[in-house]
């Protein structure tokens, strides 16, 4: 009883002192360590802890040469922390909270450390933004950072096809068929960019919320959406992250080639418009997403169509058709219908901005910003 009581208060006072320190401390970011992490103490957790502090204070996000990361493997290993924008995460407002909420030894040598991060909402809620897991390993008698990638590659079973290296998911049957398809399809991007077919590591499992677990998120917003058919290419260190069941991803692929040859240019409709036009998303190709934008132009002719304010899933109960997808898809499609290949790759190389966009679409397609929107409803009819 009298444990429990001291246990009670020693906690308040815990957490006023931390609540304290979060209102004060401004250049620092708080990180707690949970209550429940018994061995934050002991040596080799208490110099992993202490590694990671650093580094998610100091600010650096992909520098090519980070003390605190393990970069034999990949050049950028922190990549995969964009969706939490690390590099402002001190800054940020509202304030984030870092937790240690688990460090324990897992295989190879390797320790796995968890942390949460919350933060305040606009209503006074509170908001968990993610569950991050990251691994440490000992190099030359100092710990670096390993990210989940890396080392769930020394577990998940390897398989080779041409230029491709497969990590295939304990729960995923392989398919070789699959990956035959893929091959072809990296050589035909070869050729259609006038490079050397890419090498690459392609990471695949059934589900998008096993390749989110892997790419480093024990929990992201987006980790249980409906839809879990999904994947993500991870431009800095060529590898594609498929969550969709499948040894052929086409589309992740096509922007591993269009960063590769035009790493400058950068418009996420044109961007995502492209890779959708040569191979598909979600499993289904342009044309099929283009019915479900022609259905719901049919049911809604009113709505606007805006680089600056359009995105999201069509709300047709499917989750499968992002509206940046499929319209910047059919741009591409009008544009090497009506100016070729050589078109798009202009805009590819070229086109960062709105208005840059707009700008393209005037040149290549003779429309207007200001008819953009009833352009696109008219052609889809
Ligand atoms: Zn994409």
């Amino acid at each position: 009883m009298n444990r429990i009581l001291l246990f009670i208060l020693f906690s308040t006072i815990t957490n006023f002192i931390q609540a304290q320190k979060i209102e004060n401390d401004t250049n620092s970011l708080n990180i707690i360590i949970d209550k429940n992490v018994l061995n934050a103490e002991d040596e080799n957790e208490n110099e992993i802890i202490k590694l990671w502090s650093n580094y998610l204070n100091s600010g650096e996000y992909k520098n090519p040469t980070s003390i605190y990361w393990d970069r034999s493997e990949y050049p950028i290993p922190d990549y995969f922390l964009w969706p939490v924008n690390i590099k402002n995460i001190k800054s940020r407002t509202p304030k984030v909270q870092c937790t240690v909420i688990g460090i324990y030894p897992v295989e190879n040598n390797h320790y796995a450390l968890k942390t949460s991060l919350t933060s305040i909402g606009a209503k006074g809620e509170i908001v968990l933004e993610a569950i991050l897991s990251v691994f440490a390993k000992k190099i030359n008698e100092k710990y670096v950072l390993v990210n989940s990638s890396q080392y769930h590659k020394g577990l998940w079973e390897k398989k080779q096809v041409g230029q491709i290296n497969y990590y295939v998911h304990p729960n995923h049957k392989f398919d070789k068929q699959e990956a035959d398809k893929m091959n072809a399809f990296n050589e035909k991007m070869a050729k259609l960019f006038n490079i050397p077919a890419i090498s690459f590591d392609y990471f695949v499992s059934n589900y998008s919320r096993e390749i989110v677990k892997l790419w480093g998120y024990d929990y992201m917003p987006k980790i249980y959406i409906p839809g879990q058919t999904g994947g993500v290419a991870d431009i800095s260190n060529g590898l594609v992250y498929a969550g969709n069941n499948s040894e052929y991803y086409p589309h992740e692929l096509v922007h591993l080639y269009t960063n590769e040859v035009y790493p400058d240019g950068y418009h996420f409709w044109l961007n995502e418009g492209f890779a959708t036009y040569l191979a598909g998303s979600g499993g289904y190709d342009l044309d099929w997403h283009i019915e479900k934008l022609k259905a719901y132009i049919i049911e809604n002719p009113d709505f606007e169509i805006s680089f600056k304010t359009l995105k999201g899933y069509i709300p047709n109960g499917l989750h499968s058709t992002e509206f940046r997808y499929v319209i910047g898809g059919l741009i591409c499609k009008k544009v090497y219908e009506s100016n070729g290949m050589k078109a798009l790759f202009d805009g590819l190389k070229n086109v960062r901005t709105d208005e840059e966009l707009y700008q393209f679409i005037e040149e290549k397609l003779n429309v207007k910003q200001a008819d953009f929107s009833e352009y696109i409803k008219r052609i889809i009819k």
